[in-house]
Parts: structure tokens; C-alpha cells; sequence
């Protein structure tokens, strides 16, 4: 998977954090064999956050001229607060995360974190303060101990292994015979997929960022590894400001805010409770859940 900064070499200076950033998103949008088509402008300023509020005001984009993806997404989120996306596939859920980490410029519209539009600050700025976590972290071909450390690789080994503790991961690690110095990767160990999410939890945690997004891509994992990878999610979200794109919505019940995505336009908006008691599109995708999850 390492190729995988053959063509974003063309960066020139490429940041260990931003190029991992990079690696995360393209993971978890199959990005991988496309560069970001925006620049930075030549004034741009660091972006500054405080609260870590995120502001979509009426957003439309569409990756050709000719075919809308988003129509009008107005939405906030609130600093320290948690707003899912739900929709069908290809409703445009994960575009938006697209576009909040800027791989693309919306159409029409702005978003905004802590009321600084996305346009005008370094890109690299704006990667630093958003944590990715994919369904499916990449791991390099490496040590655990630099896997973790990529979070943020001038981090010290107390601080590395406070962040395993806290991702459940030490005591596993700890246990291995080589320990954090244990390879993984192709050919190294073979982490399970609850493993792999936990150092790349812990990479997260060591890199503290105040926004996180969060895109549930399909889970392969049993649901009792789900369970568990959940409310280490949650864990990671307390404090932060929380983007989260759910497939199922049993892990997003809790969520401030839930918005239902369908054909680019939200449809409905609320709580969990709220929108059961709408009967609407949530409801009834809710109850197919369910009744899928009894069969
Ligand atoms: P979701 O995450 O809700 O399943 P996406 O945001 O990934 O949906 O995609 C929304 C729509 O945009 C889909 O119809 C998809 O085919 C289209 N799309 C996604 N990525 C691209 C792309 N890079 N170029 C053109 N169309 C795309
Ligand atoms: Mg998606």
C-alpha cells in the first residue's frame, strides 16, 4: 500500500501528517489514485480553531458540471457535539466529508470551521486539526510503535504508549513477544480488523485533534468487534467535535444530531427519538435495520 505516495509526491514538501492524512481519507473515500484538485491561496493562513464548530451553509457540489451531488446542505455542528449522516448509498454522505477535508471546493456555498471558510486557510492546517478514522486503517510496513507514532511522529514513547492504553491496545502489544517493536503490516504480524482499528484509535488519540470524521464504511466485522470498536469511537469523540457518517444506525442513536441524506438534500432532521417518532425515512429505515439484524 505504500505506492500509495507515489502520486502525491508531486506535493513536493510532503508532510508525514498530512501525507498519512492523505492515506486515511483516500482509504476511506478510495481515493487513492486521486490528487486533491485544490490549492492553497497564496494568502492563506493557518486555520485558527477554538470551539472546533463546523458550519456547512448551503453546499452544493457536483463532481461534473452536469450532474448535482449536493443540493443545498445547510448544517452546524456545534464544538464538541456529534452529527451523523444517514442515507442510502450514493445519497452523498461521504462527499461531505470529501468536502470538509477539502479534496474538493463546493459549487456554491461555504463551509466553515470556527467561522473561517475552508478556502482560505493552508490545507495542511485544516488536515492537522481533522482526525480520520476509517473502517479500515492502513498499516505501514512497519513497527507498531511507528504505526501509532504516525499520528504524530515527534511524540515521545510515554506518550505513545498512554495512547495504546487508552485505544485498548497496550496490554496486547505489551504481551508480544517483540512488543511495540513487533512488525506488522504484509510481512509482519497480521493484525484482526479490531486490532488494526485500535492502533489506528491510538494514532488518533496521540494526535488529538479536535474535529473527527468518521465514515463507517462496510463493516466486515462481527458484531461483537463492532460493539466494542463503537464505544472506543465514542471514547475518541468525547470533547471533539464529530462528523459521523453511519451506515448503521444502531452505532449514531446517541448522535446530537441526526440528518437523513437522500439525493444530496436532507430530507429529515433530529434526534434518534425525535425521528422515530416522525415515522419517517429514518423510522423506516430503522425498522428495516432491525428486522434485518433479527433475521
Ligand atoms: P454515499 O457515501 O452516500 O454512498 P458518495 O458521497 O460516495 O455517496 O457519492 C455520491 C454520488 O457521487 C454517487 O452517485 C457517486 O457515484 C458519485 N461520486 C462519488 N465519487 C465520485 C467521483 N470521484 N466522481 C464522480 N462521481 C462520484
Ligand atoms: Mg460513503
Amino acid at each position: 500500500m505504500i505506492q500509495v505516495t507515489m502520486p502525491l509526491n508531486f506535493l513536493g514538501t510532503v508532510y508525514r501528517e498530512i501525507r498519512q492524512a492523505l492515506v486515511d481519507m483516500g482509504q476511506m473515500f478510495g481515493l487513492l489514485d486521486q490528487p486533491p484538485e485544490v490549492q492553497d491561496k497564496p494568502d492563506a493562513g493557518p486555520l485558527a480553531v477554538s470551539d472546533g464548530a463546523v458550519e456547512l451553509h448551503d453546499v452544493h457540489f457536483g463532481y461534473d458540471t452536469d450532474r448535482v451531488i449536493l443540493d443545498g446542505i445547510s448544517l452546524t455542528v456545534p464544538g464538541g457535539s456529534t452529527t451523523a449522516i444517514v442515507g442510502p448509498s450514493g445519497s452523498g454522505k461521504s462527499t461531505i466529508g470529501r468536502l470538509l477535508f477539502r479534496f474538493y471546493d463546493v459549487t456554491e456555498g461555504a463551509i466553515r470551521i470556527d467561522g473561517q471558510d475552508l478556502r482560505d486557510v493552508t490545507q495542511d492546517s485544516l488536515h492537522a486539526q481533522i482526525g480520520v478514522v476509517p473502517q479500515d486503517t492502513v498499516l505501514f510496513n512497519d513497527s507498531i510503535l511507528y504505526n501509532i507514532a504516525y499520528g504524530r511522529p515527534d511524540a515521545t514513547r510515554d506518550e505513545i504508549e498512554q495512547a495504546a492504553r487508552a485505544a485498548r491496545i497496550h496490554d496486547f502489544i505489551a504481551g508480544l513477544p517483540q512488543g511495540y517493536d513487533t512488525q506488522v503490516g504484509e510481512r509482519g504480524l497480521k493484525l484482526s480488523g479490531g486490532e488494526k482499528q485500535r492502533v489506528g484509535i491510538a494514532r488518533t488519540l496521540l494526535k488529538n485533534p479536535p474535529i473527527l470524521l468518521l465514515d463507517e464504511a462496510t463493516s466486515a466485522l462481527d458484531s461483537e468487534t463492532e460493539a466494542s470498536i463503537q464505544s472506543e469511537l465514542r471514547l475518541l469523540g468525547q470533547g471533539r467535535t464529530t462528523l459521523v457518517i453511519a451506515h448503521r444506525l444502531s452505532t449514531i442513536a446517541d448522535a446530537d444530531e441526526i440528518v437523513v441524506l437522500e439525493q444530496g438534500r436532507i430530507v429529515e432532521r433530529g434526534t434518534h427519538d425525535a425521528l422515530l417518532a416522525r415515522g419517517g425515512r429514518y423510522a423506516a429505515l430503522w425498522q428495516r435495520q432491525q428486522s434485518e439484524d433479527a433475521a
